[in-house]
């Protein structure tokens, strides 16, 4: 079973792989936006770090949904809802149990995975973190590992694909042969939950 302090650790994880990654990010960002993903997302993790420090959430729950609210309120760019809806809704969909199961994770991240495609229009092979997560949680049943790994092979997939949605998308054709920066960072995100669970 999964308690808040293994979400909290999931959490922290993603954010200091966030922090060590973000000019990686960025420099991902630059020949297809604006060369700010690693910084959005750097000033998003410290602030869910810090909050999660100074409030301490009993439940898996609040936990994600108190990280989800942060990234909101202080990542400006296109990421920051789409991450924070992410969060949100999985940890709503938690509810208010103290610990959960994998099971319970794996079909409320599928949730959150849901509700951002909804909130952003993308689908899978758009060229966005929807790459990535898709197959992190359709993998999530085979264990953190296997969905880690599909994450990150999810992320290299999006390098021969034509953006459709966000600003890669302006680019057109140009868009080919660029790794995308949010399918990048997704597989940071669940690669946190592995770093969760060996700590
Ligand atoms: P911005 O484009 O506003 O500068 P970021 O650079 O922080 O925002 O994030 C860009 C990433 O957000 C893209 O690499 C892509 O993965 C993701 N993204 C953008 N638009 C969408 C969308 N509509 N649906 C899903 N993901 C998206
Ligand atoms: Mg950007
Ligand atoms: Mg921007």
């Amino acid at each position: 079973m999964l308690d808040a302090d293994f979400f909290r650790r999931w959490m922290t994880a993603t954010a200091m792989s966030v922090d060590r990654e973000a000019e990686r990010l960025t420099a991902l960002d630059s020949p297809i936006g604006d060369a700010d993903h690693g910084s959005n997302l750097q000033r998003g993790f410290t602030a869910v770090a810090a909050a999660l420090e100074k409030e301490a959430p009993a439940t898996p729950g609040a936990v994600l949904i108190l990280a989800g609210r942060q990234l909101i309120s202080t990542v400006g760019g296109a990421s920051g809802p789409l991450y924070g809806t992410l969060l949100r809704r999985t940890g709503k969909a938690l509810g208010d149990d103290g610990e959960v199961s994998e099971g319970q994770l794996a079909e409320a991240l599928r949730a959150g995975v849901d509700a951002v495609m909804a909130l952003g229009g993308a689908a899978p092979g758009d060229k966005t973190m929807i790459d990535a997560l898709v197959p992190a949680v359709d993998a999530l049943d085979a264990g953190f590992g296997a969905a880690r790994a599909a994450a990150e092979e999810g992320a290299l997939a999006t390098t021969p694909l034509q953006a459709r949605k966000g600003r890669a998308s302006y680019l057109g054709e140009r868009s080919i042969g660029h790794q995308d920066p949010g399918a990048t960072s997704s597989a940071l995100l669940i690669a946190g939950l592995c770093e969760a669970e060996e700590a």
